[in-house]
Parts: C-alpha cells; structure tokens; sequence
C-alpha cells in the first residue's frame, strides 16, 4: 500500500527548489489519485503559487508547453513533470477555453476549478500535508466520478469535462454519480463547440482503457455518442443473423473489449470494423439480412471519423488496412499459391494484427472463443508457407527494375506494370523466381501490353 503523506523519493528535490526560493509546491491530479488508490504514482502534475516566469528561472531544463495557461514542464532524470501555477478561471464564452486565466495564491482557489472531487486532493510536497476540501478519497473509495459544485455549470464552462468523465470511468471503473450524469446529459450538446484534437484525445483514452464496452454504452445512454461518434451510434439496434447473439453495436464494443489495449490500431479497428453495415443491410431472397462488402463502407466511414478527430494519417492507414482485410475465410482446400496471395496482398506485418482482429471479432459474436473460419489451421498453414521463404512482394524478385530497363522496357508505369506481373507468377509458382525465367517472361509480356 502506498502511503500517500509519504513523498515519492524523486519528488524531495522540488520540494527543496521550491521552498528554497520561497514557493510552496503541491502534487495534484492523476499521481495523487494513484497513490490515494494505492496505486503507483506516474506523470506527476504539480501546482505551485510560484509564477511560470518564476518555475521557468528555478530550473535548469524547461519546456513552456501550455505556458498561455500557466503550464511549464520541467525536465529532471529523463522524467517530465508538468507545473501549474495555481489558477481561477475566467468567464467561459464558447465551451472551449478559459477566456483569460488568472492566478492566484491560494491553493483552495486552484482546487475548486478543477473537474472532479477524485482529481481535486493536493499534497504539499515540502510537509507532507494532504489537502481535500471535496471529499474525494471518500469519492475514490465508493468509486464515484462527481463533478465539482454545480455539474451543469461546470460542464457548461468545458463541455471537455463530459468525456473526461466517461473516461476517468473507464479507466478507473467508477460509476458517474447520479447528478453529474444528468448534468452531462443537460450539457451534451455543448459537445459540438470542443476542438476536435481535444475531443480525439479523450477519447483515445477511452478505447484505450481496461473496458471500453463500459465507457461507451454510458455514452450513448446519455445520448453523448451520437455526438461525438455518430456513425458507432448507429449500430444500435443492427440485428444481424445465426450465430450473432449481439446487435452491430454491442458486437463492436465487445470485439474491442477483447484486444489487448497496447494493441492501439487493432482496437480501434476491432470497434469500427462492423460500422459499415448499418448502410449495407439487406435480405436476400429467402429473407436473411446480408450486409454485403459492408468492410468497403466500414473504411469509408472510419476514414470520415479520423479525419475528423484529426488522428495522425498513418495510424488512419494501419486502421483501415486491418477493417479492409477483415472479411476472410480459409477452407482447408485452399492451395499453398492462395495462402501467398493473401500474404501478399495484406502484408506480412499485419499477419499477426489481423489475426488478432478475427479472434475478437469472435469475442464480439459469440462471448466465448470458437473457430469457425479455421483460424488456427490457417495460421499453420501460413507459417509453412513463410517458412518456406518464397517471394511474396517485388523486392523479393530475382529481377529488379534496373534489369527490366536493360532489356529494353522503358522507364516509366511499364516497369512496374512488369513487375507486378512478375510477382504474380511466382507467387502462383515460386520455381519461376530465377533471372533468366524472369527476363524472359518479362520480354513476352511487355510484347503484349506494348
Ligand atoms: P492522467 O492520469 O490521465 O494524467 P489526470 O487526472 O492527471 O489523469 P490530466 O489531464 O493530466 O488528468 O489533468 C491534470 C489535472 O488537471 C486533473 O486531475 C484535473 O484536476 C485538472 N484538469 C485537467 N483538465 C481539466 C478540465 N478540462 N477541467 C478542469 N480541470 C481539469
Ligand atoms: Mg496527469
């Protein structure tokens, strides 16, 4: 058990940079909350009543990241610690951002403008005194999120607090306490006016979390969902046929509820991989729904959702790369020459993503794990395939471009038209793979396009 009137041993050194330039310095947000749970304390956060001039001239390694609302990161040991001056905030105009910050000395001041009970304690960090005017370890120990004062009002001031809620119970597996969650509900709409990168942040942090499944269905019960991830929102209420037992929506939670979260671009495609079959339903004559090349729809709309949250485009690229090549199914007459086209054809880096994709996807059918698409007999089957090490993409050739320009294909769309080809053939039969096979075929089959 942590004690938390015990100061983590690197902390002692602001203590003493602090106190000896005459400022007080306390930990605050997640650390603190970390070590209330018992739990080991990372990414401290510090607040101070020294100016961020002031932090900026008392250490020697400083990053001014939010200096506009007073945040300095001070770099110690290859650590980083954020260091706040205490703050008021002013009017909020537009639900996006404090119009002005102001400081203050008081350290009570700075607690009360802070979003929940649980993320309001401080410690002094030269004392040792525990500071906590809204009960929140009382909050930590019923595993409650509570807004601070009024939640309407403080929701109103940064509708961002909204997801931070949803998030901290996630996370944390906290229940939001009854008034605060009808306070999310009354402000919801106020959603529409946080930045987008803000909004991606939260959440990231969501999916991210031991449970996402929680976080999102409180969401769409406070009708938040349909706000800030519309096209997820819509799978409420998708049946789909046989052996599914849950609806679209319930099928995308539990199937990202089921990869491991270090695995980020696999959850994320695990809980929109489905998404394009709300668009795609259909009944086939004798009645069964179909949702046909709903995998084409699902990229379409997740790429509309990253790019809008503005997530970074090659993490939309591994994300769409994994929904594109979900829908596949191995039967055991499947040749060796149809195992390499599939490994070509999704890459042999995505091999172990994507299988993991399928297990929960699975999950996310059946609550359990069974194997109807063959999984395990294909994994082998691809492992004898790679063992065998034959080429799978153009680098692997026995010609390169440079050859084909000595034959006489001239530079340009051509040579990789050729290559292609080429790859095409010896994937069907890797004994092709030898230079004079490989000019020759390359010599007829530019005949025939030229
Ligand atoms: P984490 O463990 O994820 O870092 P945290 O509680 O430290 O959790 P941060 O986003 O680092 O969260 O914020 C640090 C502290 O700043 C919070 O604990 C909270 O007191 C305060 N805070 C952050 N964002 C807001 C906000 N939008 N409104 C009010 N207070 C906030
Ligand atoms: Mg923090």
């Amino acid at each position: 058990m942590v004690n938390i009137h015990k100061i983590p041993e690197p902390l002692h050194f602001f203590a003493a940079v602090f106190s000896k330039a005459g400022y007080s310095c306390y930990l605050v947000g997640g650390a603190l909350r970390n070590m209330v749970m018992g739990k080991k304390p990372s990414d401290f956060d510090f607040a101070t009543d020294a100016s961020p001039e002031e932090v900026i001239r008392l250490f020697r390694r400083v990053v001014p990241t939010g200096i506009q609302h007073g945040t300095v990161t001070v770099l110690h040991k290859n650590e980083s610690y954020e260091v706040t001056t205490f703050r008021i905030e002013g009017d909020y105009s537009d639900a996006r951002r404090p119009d002005n910050v102001e400081y203050t000395s008081d350290i009570f001041e700075d607690l009360k403008r802070r979003d929940f009970t649980i993320n309001a304690m401080a410690i002094n960090l030269e004392t040792g005194e525990f500071l906590d005017p809204f009960q929140g370890k009382k909050d930590i120990a019923s595993r409650v999120i509570r807004a601070i004062g009024n939640p309407a009002e403080r929701f109103n001031e940064d509708a961002l607090r909204i997801l931070r809620a949803f998030r901290f119970s996630a996370q944390l597996s906290f229940t939001i306490d009854p008034e605060t969650f009808s306070g999310i509900v009354d402000c919801k709409e106020k959603l529409y006016q946080v930045s987008a990168e803000r909004i991606r942040d939260e959440l990231e942090k969501i999916i991210l979390s031991p449970t996402p499944s929680k976080g999102l269905q409180q969401m769409e019960k406070a009708g938040v969902l349909p706000i800030v991830l519309p096209e997820l929102s819509a799978c409420t209420g998708v049946q789909q046929k046989g052996l599914h037992q849950y609806d679209v929506f319930e099928h995308s939670f539990y199937s990202c509820d089921a990869v491991p979260a270090e695995k980020k671009a696999v959850r994320f495609a695990a809980l929109f991989h489905d998404i394009g079959k709300v668009e795609t339903i259909d009944y086939d004559e004798i009645g069964v729904v179909t949702f046909y090349q709903h995998e084409k729809t699902s990229v379409r709309l997740t790429r509309n959702i990253m790019r809008r949250l503005k997530f970074p485009r090659d993490f939309e690229e591994q994300v769409l790369h994994l929904i594109a090549n979900h829908m596949f199914h191995y039967e055991d007459i499947w040749t060796d020459a149809a195992v390499r086209r599939f490994i070509a054809k999704v890459g042999k880096e995505y091999l172990d993503d994507l299988f993991l994709l399928r297990r929960a996807d699975q999950y996310g059918t059946f609550g359990k794990p069974i194997d109807p698409v063959n999984l395990k007999a294909f994994r082998k089957h691809i492992d004898k395939v790679l063992a065998e090490a034959h080429a799978l993409k153009i680098a692997d050739l026995a010609v390169n471009g440079h050859d084909l320009i000595k034959i006489g294909i001239p530079k340009g769309p051509a040579i990789g038209i050729v290559l292609r080809e080429l790859l095409e053939t010896v994937i069907d039969d890797p004994s092709q793979n030898s230079r004079p096979i490989l000019l020759t075929i390359a010599t007829n089959f530019y005949k025939q396009i030229s």
